[in-house]
């Protein structure tokens, strides 16, 4: 079985410890998500037009961010015209309470929901168990995790820190395979049986929203399993569940996101199903709860709210040098990774200080991000936002603070550098010991006798 890096309370740093202890595992986790990143960049290579749709695409979003108010009453009316019923929430749990007045109305106790990251970010899954429902999330990846009781990982690839082999041994536990098959179609072809018992039996479904249409009311699912229709097309009741920000103000404008969605994701062309759900078919219900949960604060700051442009693609993790050694888990939140280190302290300041930390600000990120979003810079925000409002630790402010002092006095700098190198050469233990964690991994160099602003001064011509 997979060891487990999921720990509630515990920081990036102290799980990424955690997951950094199985040297193995995180160099394939490094080298899977760095594949998918090549696959996106050939893509991106493939598309005369990238950076232009990039551009389109971003710009349409900001539009959307700027009407917001406006496009989502349009987006209502036109939904309720197609026969939807449309809901708001204010937050998770008001979100969590509409899904299960729903399910009580119609006196289920059973449903299969398609992966939504909202749904994961509201934690309804738990919500709901509570409340006596049984859910069975249908995407694979999902399923795995689910049936490890374990949170996605990422928000495309939910179980990508979990080997084939590990997915064997947990389906021999939960679904009877034999024991030791862990061969990829095998495992899947037994997940599709034992799934589509699931779909039959359930009357209620739950989706995601990729994008939602102010123009028509129409909204569009995207998934590689159709897992999403077969649920939706099956079940009596359908709810999509969708954050504010998934609007675009016109039908003609899916064309630039779905060439951008699934390049930037998975690096395929486009996603295996794209469906759009526009009204109920004869007897079926149709509900979409619309979420803000912090949205419109995120909204109200100029530095931050170009972060609600994203497309959840995943591409920012993919390329990112921390996400891919620390894993999914050590983000502590729904939303992992670079972007996620961005909204989540807006839900949380105090939970999530420690995120906006959990980067080299190297910009790859914001280099791969197919609406534009300057990740980094907000990230670097955020550090600012949190060290003057005190929600880092007083040691990491006072080091920061001293740092910035000495590097903004030249005397106090050369005298500090000359002093760090002596005791480096005579007392090496002082600094390189089993008390200071930098060097358990890293071996010391031999400092030199010059600085290299020393040897610049003897040296130049
Ligand atoms: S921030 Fe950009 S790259 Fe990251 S998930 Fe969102 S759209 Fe994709």
């Amino acid at each position: 079985m997979s060891e487990s890096f999921w720990a509630p309370g515990a920081t990036h740093a102290e799980l990424a410890e955690a997951f950094n202890q199985n040297e193995a595992r995180v160099n394939w986790h490094d080298e899977t998500l760095w594949w998918v990143r090549q696959k996106r960049d050939r893509m991106a290579r493939s598309v005369p037009e990238w950076e232009l749709l990039r551009e389109t695409a971003s710009q349409i979003k900001e539009q959307v961010l700027s009407s917001l108010s406006e496009y989502l009453e349009q987006f209502e009316a036109q939904a309720t015209l197609n026969g939807v019923q449309v809901h708001w929430a204010t937050d998770a749990d008001e979100h969590n309470r509409i899904v299960h007045g729903i399910l009580k109305e119609h006196g289920v106790d059973r449903m299969v929901k398609s992966k939504s990251m909202l749904t994961e970010e509201c934690h309804l899954n738990e919500y709901l168990k509570e409340q006596g429902i049984d859910v069975v999330d249908t995407d694979l990846g999902e399923r795995i995790v689910q049936l490890a009781g374990e949170p996605p990982s990422h928000i495309v690839l939910p179980c990508i820190h979990w080997k084939k082999e590990e997915i064997g041994e947990l389906f021999h536990q939960h679904l009877g395979t034999p024991k030791g098959n862990a061969d990829p179609p095998f495992l899947t072809h037994a997940a599709r049986l034992a799934l589509r018992k699931e779909f039959l039996a359930r009357r209620v479904a739950i989706t995601g929203v990729n994008f939602a249409i102010a123009e028509t009311g129409e909204f569009v699912v995207c998934t590689n399993e159709g897992n999403a229709d077969m649920g939706a097309h099956l079940s009596d009741v359908h709810i999509a569940c969708m954050g504010i920000e998934k609007l675009l103000p016109l039908r003609e404008h899916l064309g630039v996101f779905l060439r951008l969605l699934t390049r930037s994701a998975t690096g395929q062309p486009i996603t295996t199903y794209s469906s759009h759900f526009r009204k109920p078919r004869p007897g079926q219900q149709m509900h979409i709860v619309l979420v803000d949960n912090g949205r419109s604060q995120q909204l109200s700051s100029d530095d931050f709210r170009g972060s609600l442009k994203c497309i959840r693609c995943a591409a920012c993790m993919n390329t990112c040098p921390v996400y891919r050694r620390s894993g999914g888990h050590s983000y502590h939140t729904a939303i992992a990774g670079p972007i996620g280190s961005i909204l989540a302290p807006n839900l949380d300041r105090k939970q999530y200080a420690d995120l906006p930390f959990a980067s080299t600000l190297c910009g790859s990120c914001s280099n791969v991000c197919p609406v534009k979003i300057d990740i980094h810079v907000q990230l670097y925000k955020w550090r600012q936002v949190l060290v003057k409002d005190g929600y880092v630790a007083v040691g990491k402010k006072l080091s920061i603070e001293a740092m910035n002092y000495t590097l903004s006095h030249p005397g106090l700098y050369r005298f500090g550098g000359k002093v760090g190198r002596w005791f480096m050469r005579t007392m090496p233990w002082l600094v390189n010991n089993r008390l200071n964690p930098w060097y358990k991994q890293r071996d010391m160099p031999t400092p030199t006798k010059q600085s290299f602003g020393e040897w610049y001064k003897a040296n130049r011509p």
